[in-house]
C-alpha cells in the first residue's frame, strides 16, 4: 500500500475559517489513523483576494487546535514550495505538456464575446459553458497570435461525449456527463493557473493519495479527473464531506454564525471541545457517544460513518461540550488556560483558589472574570434590597447581619474553614426564626453582591476572614 498522504488547501483570503478546521480535522484524523502524512498547501493564486496576514492566522489556528501538519509553507518538506504562488513554473511546464499533446489549446475570446455566448445559452435554457470557438483554430495561427502578444488563456479540450465517474469515499458512485463540463480554463491570461488545474498538478507532484474536502467541490472533481487522465497519472481517491450549514440550511456564513477560529479562541472555547464538536457534525460515533477526544476519533474514524446531509451548526451544543471539557481539566491546567482571560491586576494566588469553586459553572473560559469578579473587587455594588428576604424587615436583616458578624469574628483564622463557617451559619438558623434558605441568601449577597455564587461557605473560606467581615459590615451600613 502506498503511503496515505492527504492535504488541505485553504486560500488566505480572510479569517481562518471554521470550515477549514472541520476539513483539516477529518484529513488529520485519517492521516494519523493510517500512519500517513497531513500536508498544508496554501492556495494563493487569486491575487486580488489574498490577504497577507491571513496565511499566518491559518498556521496559528491549526496549531492552536493541535492539528499539526507534517509539511507546509512555514515548515517546508520534501515537496517544497507549499505556496501555489511559488510554483508557477511547475504549472507552466504541465500546461506546455498538455498543449504539445493537443489536449489543451489557446483561446483568444474576449470577455464581451464570452458574455454574449452565456446570454444566448441562458435564453435557450442551455447549461452555460464555453462554445469551443477557439478549439477549431489551427495550432500555427494560435501560436502566431500568442507570439504577437495577444491576450489569451489556455483551455482544456474536454470530451463532448461519454461520462466521468468516481467512487466517492462518502457518497459512493458519482457520474457526470462530459457534455455538461465544457472546455474550462487551466491557465488564466495573467499566467496564473486556475484552481482546478493547480490543484491537480500539486496533488500529482505532492503524491496525494486521498482528497478529502467539502462537498461544494463535487462538480470540480470530473474536471480534475479528466486532467489526471490526460496527464497519465493515477487519480487519488476522493471523499466529499457534508457542508456545515446555518439553521436555515444555507452554507455556513459569518452573517449567521461566528466563522473565525480566532473568535472561538478569544471566547475561551477549548480546542478539544471544538474538535469534538466538528467531528460530531460530520460523523457519528459507532457507539453513539457525544463526548470523545481526538485520539478516539482517530481510532474510530471511517468514511462510512460520515453523514451525507449537511449538519446544522448549533452553537448551543458546542457550549455544552465546552462545559464538559472544562470540568474534565485538572485545576492546574484550567488555571493556566484561564490566564489570558484574567485581568492583569488580579492576584493570581487568589485566582488559583477561586478556580476550583468556579470550574463547575464555566461554560467559556471568558466567563471567568464575570463569575469570579466579586472575589477580587475592592468594594461591591449591588441593590441593597437583595439583602432583605421576603417577609423580613430592614431591621431584622441588619440584626441578623450583626449577629453573623459577631459570631464569625469569634472564629480564629485557623478555624476559618468552610465546615466551621457552616456550623456558625446553622447554629444561627437554630437560634433565630430565619430559615436556612433566607439566612444563607442574605449572607451570600452581603459577601458577594450576587444571588448566585459557588457554595457559600467555600466562597467565604476563599474570601478570607477580613474581606468577609468587612463586606458584612458594609452590608449593614448599606441598610442604614
Ligand atoms: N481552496 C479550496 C478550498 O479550500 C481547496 C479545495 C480542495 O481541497 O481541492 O475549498
Amino acid at each position: 500500500m502506498p503511503q496515505v498522504r492527504v492535504r488541505i488547501a485553504p486560500s488566505p483570503t480572510g479569517v481562518a475559517h471554521v470550515g477549514t478546521a472541520y476539513v483539516s480535522l477529518f484529513n488529520y484524523a485519517f492521516a494519523k489513523q493510517k500512519n500517513g502524512k497531513f500536508i498544508l498547501r496554501v492556495e494563493d493564486t487569486d491575487i486580488r483576494r489574498n490577504i497577507k496576514k491571513a496565511e499566518r492566522i491559518i498556521f496559528s489556528a491549526l496549531k492552536w487546535l493541535g492539528l499539526e501538519y507534517d509539511e507546509g509553507p512555514d515548515i517546508g518538506g520534501p515537496f517544497s514550495p507549499y505556496r501555489q504562488s511559488e510554483r508557477l513554473d511547475i504549472y507552466k511546464r504541465y500546461v506546455k505538456t498538455l498543449l504539445d499533446q493537443g489536449r489543451a489549446y489557446y483561446c483568444f475570446c474576449s470577455p464581451e464575446r464570452l458574455a454574449a455566448v452565456r446570454k444566448r445559452q441562458q435564453r435557450e435554457k442551455k447549461p452555460p459553458m464555453y462554445d469551443g470557438c477557439c478549439r477549431k483554430m489551427n495550432v500555427e495561427e494560435a501560436e502566431e497570435r500568442v507570439k504577437a502578444g495577444q491576450k489569451h488563456v489556455v483551455r482544456l479540450k474536454v470530451p463532448t461525449t461519454g461520462e466521468t465517474k468516481w467512487d466517492d469515499l462518502v457518497r459512493g458512485q458519482i457520474i457526470f456527463q462530459n457534455a455538461t463540463i465544457g472546455d474550462f480554463v487551466i491557465l488564466k491570461s495573467n499566467g496564473y493557473p486556475t484552481y482546478n488545474f493547480a490543484v491537480v498538478v500539486d496533488d500529482v507532484e505532492m503524491e496525494i493519495s486521498h482528497v478529502v474536502r467539502a462537498e461544494e467541490h463535487i462538480s470540480n472533481t470530473p474536471k480534475q479527473l479528466l486532467l489526471y487522465e490526460y496527464l497519465h497519472k493515477k487519480a487519488p481517491k476522493f471523499g466529499h464531506l457534508p457542508l456545515l450549514r446555518n439553521k436555515d440550511r444555507s452554507k455556513i456564513s459569518k452573517r449567521k454564525n461566528p466563522v473565525s477560529l480566532m473568535w472561538y479562541k478569544e471566547q475561551g472555547y477549548l480546542p478539544e471541545a471544538l474538535l469534538n464538536f466538528l467531528a460530531l457534525l460530520g460523523w457519528s460515533h459507532p457507539e453513539g457517544k457525544d463526548v470523545f477526544d481526538l485520539s478516539e476519533f482517530i481510532k474510530c474514524f471511517t468514511f462510512e460513518r460520515v453523514s451525507k446531509t449537511g449538519p446544522i451548526f448549533d452553537l448551543q451544543k458546542l457550549d455544552w461540550l465546552n462545559g464538559q471539557y472544562i470540568r474534565k481539566l485538572s485545576i492546574e491546567d484550567l488555571t493556566q488556560r484561564l490566564r489570558p482571560f484574567v485581568p492583569k491586576n488580579w492576584d493570581f494566588d487568589l485566582v488559583r483558589k477561586v478556580v476550583p469553586l468556579e470550574q463547575e459553572r464555566l461554560v467559556l473560559l471568558s466567563d471567568f472574570p464575570r463569575l469570579a469578579g466579586f472575589f477580587f473587587q475592592e468594594s461591591l455594588e449591588y441593590n441593597k434590597d437583595l439583602l432583605i428576604q421576603k417577609g423580613k424587615t430592614t431591621k431584622e436583616t441588619k440584626d441578623l447581619l450583626s449577629a453573623l458578624s459577631s459570631q464569625l469574628s469569634a472564629l480564629s483564622y485557623q478555624d476559618w474553614t468552610a465546615d466551621k463557617l457552616e456550623e456558625v451559619g446553622r447554629r444561627l438558623v437554630k437560634k433565630t426564626d430565619w430559615s436556612s434558605r433566607d439566612l444563607f441568601m442574605t449572607l451570600r449577597v452581603a459577601v458577594s453582591g450576587k444571588t448566585a455564587t459557588p457554595p457559600l461557605f467555600e466562597t467565604m473560606e476563599v474570601l478570607g476572614k477580613e474581606k468577609t467581615l468587612r463586606r458584612i459590615k458594609e452590608a449593614i451600613e448599606n441598610l442604614s
